[in-house]
């Protein structure tokens, strides 16, 4: 049996925390687990950030709508293997978006 540091009270087991019955301190030494206690499965869940400003590469590409010299950079392959891949670039000034094929 355990007693409260405190008040030396009986540390009882309140939903699976240690605490004194008599002034409810909380006691952070760890008791028995309890037995058959279920391990949570952990689902990993991908999070695809759209935000091209945060995860796409710039690089040397003139705008041809704003001239400025610098775009974000991603390619994407099409389903069909034998279709090559699209470039796209992106203004970093003004946004524009336009794509280049192979
Ligand atoms: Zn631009």
């Amino acid at each position: 049996m355990e007693f409260c540091q405190k008040c030396g009270g009986i540390i009882m087991l309140k939903e699976g925390k240690a605490a004194c019955a008599s002034c409810g301190a909380r006691i952070n030494k760890k008791l028995k687990i309890e037995a058959g206690e279920k391990i949570t499965q952990h689902r990993t869940v991908a999070i695809i950030n759209e935000d091209a400003e945060n995860i796409y590469p710039v690089v040397d590409m003139i705008c041809p709508k704003c001239k400025n010299k610098k775009a974000y950079f991603w390619t994407t392959q099409t389903r069909a293997s034998d279709e090559s891949e699209t470039k796209f670039y992106k203004c970093v000034k003004c946004k524009h978006t336009w794509r280049k094929y192979r």
